[in-house]
């Protein structure tokens, strides 16, 4: 894949990695990689477990060597370089501070060993630790602070040393799901203030779409998908990428005819008018139709629907959740909002036959992608 079919950004990247694969032994990592990331870009490497986005890092950071390829960081070869000499900076998920220094002089520590004259030193550390709502915190250790406000000292610490880019390793992995949710906010926030290119790495579905400019969907050591956060979720490249992100509402089927006017036949026996370009006929394909674009009941004039049985239906507060069962055996999970009580004490329970409809603008046609799990998605609960 060239840079360019991989989404580069507008000018030159900062971060660029061209065919770059990693083995280890016999077993190989990642996979013919090519990534363009631009300057101020907030990236993020998302997949499940195993798929290979901490040794991408990893061999942007210069903590591993690419077996093949070229790693360029603002148009120079990095490949060779160890860490300290590379623009870069890493955050990690666990926060590796010095215990026994407090909070401005763990921050301090970079521009000490670089001999950066102390008044110089102070301002920046002073910046920094304002910037992450820690100025009050200066002089305290560590060990007096939560798992949140170590993380920002730690991000501190990194800021400080103005890097081209910072590399963020599940940063958030550790903190509890409130504490993460208000990191996420805080670390955006931080980012579009300095500017700095960001390369996060995550498992994380919606802290990917909650924080990210572009994600790169990774599977197996390859780029299943690059796009901006709304493509990722409404137009999934793959079926990979459509089970990853978000309830995985895949209806299999067959293209009867291609392109802008054509036409799929899903497996339970509808035919569906739909743009089925880049696909032939003959072609298997899924149909993925998001939860919430789903309605109960004939929907309006045009769109398709398809029969099946209401397995179950559960309460989540904001909104009802009811699976039903096609024909075919595939399961589609649907959310209808709770706004009105009288409406909601009106839908199907379980065991009703239902028609399930959607606009076609809400049906996007999926290749099947190679063999892959989506069983990890649940780590990220
Ligand atoms: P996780 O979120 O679990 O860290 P990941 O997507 O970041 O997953 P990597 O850590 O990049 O995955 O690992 C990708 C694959 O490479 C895994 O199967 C892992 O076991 C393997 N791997 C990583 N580092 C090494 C190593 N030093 N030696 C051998 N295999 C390794």
């Amino acid at each position: 894949m060239s840079a360019a079919e991989s989404g580069s950004s507008n000018g030159n990247p900062t971060v660029e990695l061209r065919d770059v694969s990693k083995r280890f032994g016999d077993f190989t990592a990642v996979d013919d990689l090519s990534l363009a990331i631009g300057e101020g870009e907030f990236f993020t490497l998302l997949g499940p477990s195993g798929c290979g986005k901490t040794t991408t890092l990893r061999m942007v950071a210069g903590f591993e060597e690419a077996t093949e390829g070229q790693v360029l960081i603002d148009g120079a070869d990095v490949v060779g370089l160890p860490p300290y000499k590379r623009p870069t900076n890493t955050v990690f998920q666990s926060y590796a501070l010095f215990p026994h220094l407090s909070v401005a002089d763990n921050v301090a520590f970079g521009l000490r060993r670089k001999k950066v004259d102390k008044k110089e030193a102070d301002r920046r550390v002073g910046e920094e630790l304002e910037r992450v709502g820690l100025a009050r915190e200066a002089n305290r250790r560590p060990s007096q602070l939560s798992g949140g406000m170590q993380q920002r000292v730690a991000l501190a610490r990194a800021l400080v040393n103005f890097p081209k880019v910072l590399l963020l390793d599940e940063p958030l992995g550790a903190l509890d799901l409130k504490l993460r949710k208000g990191l996420q906010v805080q670390l955006k926030g931080i980012q579009r203030d300095v500017g700095i290119t960001f390369v996060y790495v995550t498992h994380d579905q919606e802290e990917a779409l909650t924080m990210s400019d572009r994600i790169a969907v990774m599977n197996q050591g390859r780029i299943e998908q690059v796009a901006d956060p709304e493509d990722v979720y409404d137009k999934p490249a793959s079926s990979f990428v459509a089970g990853f992100i978000g309830v995985s509402n895949l209806m299999p089927g067959t293209v009867k005819t291609g392109g802008q006017a054509g036409e799929i036949e899903l497996d339970s026996g509808v035919t569906v008018k739909a743009p089925t370009d880049g696909l032939s006929a003959g072609e298997r394909c899924q149909a993925v139709v998001r939860p919430e674009k789903l309605s109960i009941g004939e929907g309006g004039r045009g769109h398709p629907s398809v029969e099946g049985l209401v397995e179950s239906s559960l309460y989540l507060g904001t909104s009802t959740q009811l699976i039903v069962k096609l024909p075919d055996e595939v399961r589609m999970t649907v959310l209808v909002p709770n706004a009105d009580e009288a409406e909601r004490q009106q839908l199907p329970g379980g065991g009703a036959k239902v028609k399930l409809s959607w606009a076609p603008d809400h049906m996007h046609l999926v290749r099947e992608s190679r063999e892959h799990s989506t069983d990890d998605k649940e780590d990220a609960t």
